[in-house]
């Protein structure tokens, strides 16, 4: 079976099928004590569980484009994550709802949306990995969220033993969260998702594809219109995953828009009085959310901004780091992951926190 997830064959670090830098898109991860593929639910369930019953820890993975994985790799079962495929399961005159397995690609599934016409995902055109894994931090982009379009998810509750359905209320989503994210007990089966019947987008919310569309902010355009601009906006900043650039090989933003109260933005704007206004977003509960890229780059770390072994800030995006080199450590990445968020501190007094999930790594 062909396989659209990262398995480089160059730059990932000595050929050992285990190594888990074949299996992420920064390239980087050292040995699972056991690799397993599951390809349907049924075996993603029993591999876990073979894995429970060995006392095994167990990692879940699928594309592998939103981990850290240290260069110790992951002790444990780490369990492949390939089910695939997508069936209607409800639908009226204006909505329909696909029920999803873990495994399918995400842009694969984004691509089939679109070409139905079914409005709601367009927007997330072009993310790497699987539909499984949108759930857990609440994939987004351009003004889009996958927690507005799911209605539940089937879960293996690793607690409990068995499976279960949890509905999109009781998700926790959040920017950039939910429940499922830092936390083991859940393993995402199958994800529901309800789209509109439409030609058109949903209303444009963000300005920058506003723009490259030629439209206003809270227009409308042809789905096929907006995913081909996003995938063209986002190939222009490294954030589509391509081979043969390594820019692209990365974890996407490493880091979040921090969140902060209005004493901390106040705080920020002082220290920023030089600068110019840092960009911001009101958020509710009277927060708001600072832009961690513009951060970065007016703490002196511009693009291209070189790491230890050949990692370095990419060439078209702030916020992704790359393992530029190919044959860098997760400790370089990590080093230079530290730098950035030190000099962000130091500079403005803004925590930033991790985006992808780090195994057996910290910063
Ligand atoms: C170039 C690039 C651009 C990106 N752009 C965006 C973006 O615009 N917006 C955005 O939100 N993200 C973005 N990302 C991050 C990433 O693509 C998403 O978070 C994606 O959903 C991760 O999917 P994955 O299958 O690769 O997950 P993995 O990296 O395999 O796993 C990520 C985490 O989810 C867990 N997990 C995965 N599958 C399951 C499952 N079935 N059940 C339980 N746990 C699971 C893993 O254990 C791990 O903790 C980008 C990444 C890259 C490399």
């Amino acid at each position: 079976m062909s396989d659209v997830y990262a398995e480089p064959t160059t730059g990932a670090g000595p050929a050992v099928p285990s190594a888990l830098a074949r299996y992420t898109t920064l390239r980087l991860g050292g040995p699972a004590g056991r690799l397993e593929t599951a390809t349907s639910t049924e075996e993603i369930v029993q591999k876990v569980q073979d894995a429970q019953r060995r006392d095994d820890q167990v990692l879940i993975l699928a594309g592998g484009s939103n981990v850290v994985v240290g260069d110790a790799g992951f002790p444990g079962t780490v369990v492949l994550v390939r089910s695939r495929g997508l069936r209607v399961v409800a639908e009226d005159a204006d909505t329909v709802t696909v029920r999803v397995e873990a495994g399918e690609p995400w842009d694969d599934l984004v691509a089939t949306t679109v070409a139905n016409g079914w409005s709601g995902l367009e927007c997330l055109s072009g993310i790497p990995g699987s539909a499984g894994a949108t759930p857990i931090q609440n994939v987004g982009a351009y003004g889009q969220e996958v927690a507005e379009i799911i209605t539940g998810v089937e879960v293996y509750d690793r607690r409990d033993g068995r499976v279960d359905r949890i509905d999109a209320a009781d998700c926790g989503f959040a920017y950039r969260s939910s429940i499922f994210k830092y936390s083991d007990r859940w393993v995402v089966l199958t994800v529901d998702f309800r789209l509109h019947r439409s030609p058109l987008s949903g209303p444009v919310r963000y300005a920058e594809l506003a723009r490259a569309l030629g439209v206003e902010v809270g227009d409308r355009v042809p789905l096929a219109d907006a995913r081909a601009t996003v995938l063209r906006l986002r190939a222009g900043k490294g954030m589509v995953l391509d081979a043969a650039d390594p820019d692209t090989w990365s974890v996407g933003s490493f880091f979040t828009n921090p969140v902060l109260d209005r004493e901390a933005y106040e705080l920020l704007r002082e220290r920023a009085a030089d600068l110019g206004e840092p960009p911001s977003w009101p958020c509710p509960g009277d927060m708001v959310k600072v832009s961690a890229a513009w951060l970065i780059d007016k703490a002196g770390f511009g693009k291209g901004h070189p790491g230890p072994e050949g990692t370095a800030i990419s060439s078209k995006h702030t916020l992704a780091l790359t393992n530029h080199s190919g044959t860098a450590s997760t400790a370089a990445l990590v080093a230079l992951a530290r730098e950035i968020r030190d000099g962000v501190h130091a500079r403005f007094g803004v925590p930033l926190h991790p985006e992808p999930v780090l195994v057996n790594c910290q910063i």
